[in-house]
């Protein structure tokens, strides 16, 4: 124990780190209780290293140095500072990534954000007559519009919108669904469970894999509160297949008085088939087809913040924005800012396209892929020296439940190296800043461009090189 006495005793105190210069530095922007905090612990970090060793030469090695001790304390304290959602570079080529924040807006929509935020709004003014005014009507026409709907309302996601539409309309009666319909999205959002939340009751007709109009027909009773159609969007059911489609469905329902639900999903306002994605029913199909009422997300193929959106015929509408419920599912100001300024590049399908995110990387050609691709691997080949990087031919995902068998042919950049392991690499790519998010495929990285904004290609670069140069 004594020979370690000399050591102990040169360990600098708290007072002297916090006379250090880098940390007078850093209590310009940190805060004092985290400062302390830090140097306490770097302090306690050296004293057990002192506790620990067993010989003289060991303890030799450990430099008690304060202005070094001060600049480990800086630091440990501006990671902490730093804030816990942040900014990422999505590398999966997956568009609407869930654990990545699903839609990133267009800027028309920032900036609206960006308009009311720090700002008094007239959220619930008529600036007209000056009484109190509802806030869902700065989106109602806008939605209508779009959608050839005759009324809309939009409430915190597309989760809450079945919800408070099912309790509407079907709490304490029976909500008749095909078996092959009955979804499970990520994050555990459940049809059978939604349902009983909401206090209808499920009542499952058909086979995983057909469903006959008999089978809504023989279902039907008193009870009978809804018809449910939910779009099976992460998932597809193939071979030998029966289904009761849209238009079937609402004249059954027609037939029987009944009111029908679909619940879309993903929600796309525009055909995409010309880019080379599969079918997706649009809202306006739905609405068209004579569906009475339709919910879908505001941030899937929509582009835009994340609400449930709801249309349909006004008589149903009118029932469920008066439930009770619908208070605890309200959206705030920034999100109608974001969502308005979305619908509204929408007015002109070219501007949708060139403008929102999700839109944009959706359509890209593969001639700019593979451009951007090249141009990514010049610099990669630069920065890069103890690895190979190549492009490849691969394909993306759309994500977010939609298009669940689409596969987008992509460029991919690859990048192998035999002096480190890739998962080792890939997680220290997440901690660096920016955080990069990419895949790994047998002993490659893999970075897909579509998802990468050409202003990070420089990014990508450094956090790479950066993330490499630690584990070399
Ligand atoms: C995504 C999805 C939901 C949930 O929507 P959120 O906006 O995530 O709440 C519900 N139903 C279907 C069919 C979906 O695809």
């Amino acid at each position: 124990m004594t020979f370690r006495q000399p050591y102990l005793r040169a360990l600098p105190a708290v007072d002297r780190l916090l006379q250090e210069e880098t940390i007078k530095e850093a209590s310009q922007k940190l805060p004092r209780k985290l400062i302390l905090e830090a140097a306490q612990n770097v302090i306690e970090n050296y004293r057990n290293l002192i506790l620990q060793a067993n010989s003289t030469e060991e303890l030799e090695k450990i430099n008690v140095n304060p202005r070094d001790l001060a600049e480990e304390a800086t630091y440990w304290a501006e990671y902490r500072y730093q804030p816990n959602l942040k900014k990422v570079i999505n590398a999966t080529g997956t568009v609407l990534h869930t654990n990545l924040g699903r839609a990133p807006l267009a800027e028309e929509a920032t900036e609206a954000m960006a308009q009311v935020a720090d700002s008094y709004c007239n959220l619930e003014l008529s600036l007209e007559g000056g009484e109190r005014g509802s806030r869902l009507q700065h989106l109602e026409d806008i939605i209508c519009e779009l959608t050839g709907a005759e009324a809309a309302m939009v409430v915190n996601n597309n989760a809450a919108a079945v919800f408070l539409v099912l309790n509407t309309l079907a709490s304490g009666g029976e909500v008749i669904v095909s078996r092959g319909q009955l979804v499970e999205i990520g994050g555990s959002f459940r049809v059978p469970d939604v349902m009983s939340a909401s206090g209808a009751h499920l009542v499952e007709v058909g086979t995983t894999n057909k469903c006959y109009p008999s089978d809504y027909q023989n279902a039907l009773n008193e009870n009978t509160c809804l018809y449910l159609k939910v779009h099976t969007s992460n998932y597809q059911i193939v071979g030998f297949t029966q289904e009761v489609n849209r238009e079937k469905l609402v004249s059954l329902g027609q037939e029987a008085g009944i009111p029908v639900m679909e619940d879309l999903g993903s929600g796309v306002l525009l055909d995409l088939t010309s880019y080379g994605l599969p079918p997706e029913p649009t809202v306006q199909e739905c609405i068209e087809a004579g569906v009475d009422i339709v919910t879908f997300s505001g941030d899937k193929l929509l582009g835009g913040p994340q609400a449930g959106v709801i249309v349909g015929k006004k008589e149903l509408i009118e029932k469920v924005r008066k439930n009770q419920v619908a208070r605890a599912l309200r959206i705030e100001k920034l999100t109608i800012a974001a969502l308005e300024a979305t619908l509204r590049l929408y007015l002109e399908p070219e501007k949708a396209l060139e403008k929102v995110p999700v839109l944009r990387m959706l359509t890209r050609s593969e001639d700019d892929l593979k451009k951007q691709a090249q141009r990514l691997q010049r610099r990669l080949r630069k920065e890069l020296p103890a690895g190979e990087v190549r492009v490849e031919k691969g394909f993306s995902t759309v994500g977010g439940g939609a298009f669940p068998l689409a596969e987008l042919p992509s460029y991919i950049l690859s990048f192998s190296s035999l002096y480190i392991s890739v998962e080792n690499f890939a997680r220290k790519l997440r901690l660096e800043e920016p955080p990069l998010v990419a895949r790994i495929q047998h002993d490659s990285l893999l970075l897909d461009v579509r998802t990468i904004k050409a202003e990070e290609e420089k990014k990508v670069a450094e956090v790479m090189r950066n993330a490499l140069h630690k584990m070399l």
